[in-house]
């Protein structure tokens, strides 16, 4: 009779739930091990999306998909014209856990609680016999004849055929990686906002302008979206993606630059100058401050005028070319000065990871050792925030689970 092969599973997260389901499903006459250092297993999903779980994104044209993806975009269009959100939809439905779309394309299930997505991957690995190996972490790995030899917390050893590592940020089994061969891109934060301490629109914390261009100075960063100002600096879907593209840069400048902020990106110069020249003739006799001549709230607009040095109490007559030409510098590229970055919502992921050349993105397997597999947030991919970080977990891990089933 021939051997059971044995596939270990190093971490009991999105990628590790996923891999292992996939896994002992396509081939139930594996043994499939998830092994988990912690007792919790799935603490991520828990937590994520404010405890609704943001599983996936409306988004179902791969060369679209990728798109919202720093790093890893190009490595992931083939695994996303296998396993892409339409399937992530799919798979939850299929074992009862519809999801429903957002106006901005997020997807949750419909419970919008992400102890439903916890129960499901836990009832699904208990239904596929996968074992759970809680409060077990791994210390070592070494590669043998057969195929791996795991060192555990617990002085317990275990020899696998395959190995699947899911271990997300943690940094702790980088050296024994690079013992097997990979090299790893050095973690940074992503997704954060920014501190801009001396920003004089502090006071305006909680405003929203549904479109900015925001840039760094001495950079190519740049995005355009919703910004949101909050009490320690700014915020919003722009700041976000401005973060995530930027997150090496940002890194390397300290979290210390020059932002700019163009608050009417759709106007040219001339554009912001015809508007207002036209509304000093048409509002000659009115106080500057009384309304907005663009879409911005009535304080916002007075806030413009104070960083202008423009009295508000100024009637539009009085309002000189030199003022039109300084509200116009604010308006179009404001200055702010960003000291440090906070967490968002506490949603944060990391930059760096495996590297993706030593990967076969056909399974996952690495090319430097052979039944190795690697998916998720272990591998130098991140995306924006919108559920493409767990997209990247259900893909990588599908493909692996496959791969090591075959
Ligand atoms: C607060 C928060 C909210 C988020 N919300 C969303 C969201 O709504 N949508 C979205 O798409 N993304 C979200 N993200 C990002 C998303 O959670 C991650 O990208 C995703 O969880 C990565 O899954 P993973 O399985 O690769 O890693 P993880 O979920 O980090 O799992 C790795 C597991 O490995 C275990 N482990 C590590 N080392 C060892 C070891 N040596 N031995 C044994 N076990 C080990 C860890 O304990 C952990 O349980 C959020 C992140 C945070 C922090």
């Amino acid at each position: 009779m021939s051997k059971q092969l044995t596939i270990a599973i190093i971490g009991g997260g999105a990628a590790g739930f996923f891999g292992a389901i996939t896994c002992a499903h396509a081939n139930p006459t594996y043994r499939v091990i998830i092994i988990e250092k912690v007792r919790q297993v799935l603490a991520k999903v828990r937590i994520s999306g404010g405890g609704r779980c943001n599983v996936t994104h409306a988004c179902f044209d791969p060369a679209l998909l990728i798109q919202n993806y720093p790093r890893g975009g190009k490595e992931l269009r083939g695994p996303f014209s296998r396993f892409q959100p339409r399937d992530t939809i799919q798979w939850f439905e299929s074992h009862r856990v519809p999801l429903k779309v957002e106006e901005d394309g997020r997807m949750f299930p419909t419970t919008d609680s992400s102890e439903t997505i916890v129960n499901c991957l836990m009832q699904q690995a208990r239904a596929s016999k996968v074992e759970l190996w809680t409060e077990r972490g791994v210390l070592d790995c070494q590669k043998t004849l057969e195929g791996f030899q795991l060192k555990l917390t617990n002085d317990e050893v275990l020899n696998c055929d395959r190995l699947l590592i899911a271990t997300g940020s943690s940094t702790k089994t980088h050296a024994w990686l690079e013992m097997l061969g990979h090299t790893i891109a050095p973690p940074v934060p992503s997704l954060f906002t920014f501190n801009v301490p001396n920003s004089p629109l502090l006071e305006l914390a909680g405003t929203s302008v549904s479109k900015a261009k925001v840039s760094i100075e001495g950079t190519s960063l740049q995005q355009i979206g919703p910004l949101l100002i909050t009490h320690w600096g700014f915020s919003g879907p722009a700041i976000l993606k401005l973060s995530a593209w930027g997150a090496r840069i940002l890194y390397d400048m300290k979290y210390r630059a020059i932002m700019r902020i163009n608050w009417l990106p759709d106007l040219s110069v001339n554009d912001i100058k015809d508007q207002l020249m036209a509304y000093r003739q048409s509002s000659a006799i009115r106080q500057l401050s009384t309304e907005s001549p663009f879409p911005f709230s009535k304080n916002l607009w007075k806030a413009f005028l104070m960083m202008a040095s423009i009295s508000h109490e100024l009637k539009w007559a009085a309002l000189s070319n030199q003022n039109i030409n300084s509200l116009i510098e604010i308006l179009h590229a404001g200055s702010f000065q960003i000291d440090g970055k906070s967490t968002y919502k506490d949603e944060f992921v990391t930059c760096g990871g495996i590297n993706l050349q030593e990967i076969n993105f056909k399974t996952m397997e690495s090319r430097i050792c052979a039944n190795l597999y690697f998916a998720g947030e272990v591998l130098d991919i991140d995306g924006v925030t919108g559920g493409f970080n767990f997209q990247n977990a259900w893909t990588t891990a599908w493909i692996a689970g496959k791969a090591m089933a075959g």
